[in-house]
């Protein structure tokens, strides 16, 4: 029963993170909660397992890059809308498919894909400063 529970739970955060609404920068600072939480998960299953106190430094060290490659390449390709909070997973689409706002270049930065012939995020301009996000309610 706990174990259902605990699944329901995951279900629901990571719903929560592919499409729940919140803003861009809350999303991100939550996926990145999440990889760490579930790396150390693995570092403690793998510890747990023996992996990491009977075998050579080399090989935890290669253990250790290869997660945190995987983890900062998930963070790299994972953008979130900045206005609605959408997952996307694919580097490709400049736009939200949900809201329609500019989607972030990669999913490391806030920096948004200059919008063509639009202006406004030439770095060597002085621009206005963005109009605040359109969602003012209160999030949960
Ligand atoms: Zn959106």
């Amino acid at each position: 029963m706990a174990g259902l529970l605990a699944g329901i739970a995951a279900a629901a955060w990571l719903w929560f993170l592919a499409l729940g609404r919140a803003r861009g920068p809350v999303k991100r600072l939550a996926l990145r909660a999440t990889l760490l939480v579930v790396i150390g998960a693995l570092v403690a299953v793998a510890a747990h397992k023996g992996l990491l106190t009977r075998t050579s430094v080399g090989f935890r060290i290669a253990l250790l890059m290869a997660l945190l490659t995987v983890a900062v390449g998930y963070l790299y390709m994972t953008r979130f809308c900045g206005s609605c909070g959408r997952m996307v997973r694919n580097l490709k689409p400049p736009t939200c498919s949900r809201c329609g706002a500019w989607l972030p270049i990669h999913g490391m930065t806030t920096r948004v894909r200059r919008p063509g012939d639009d202006r406004r995020w030439d770095p060597l301009e002085k621009r206005p400063r963005p109009a605040p996000p359109r969602d003012t309610a209160p999030r949960a």
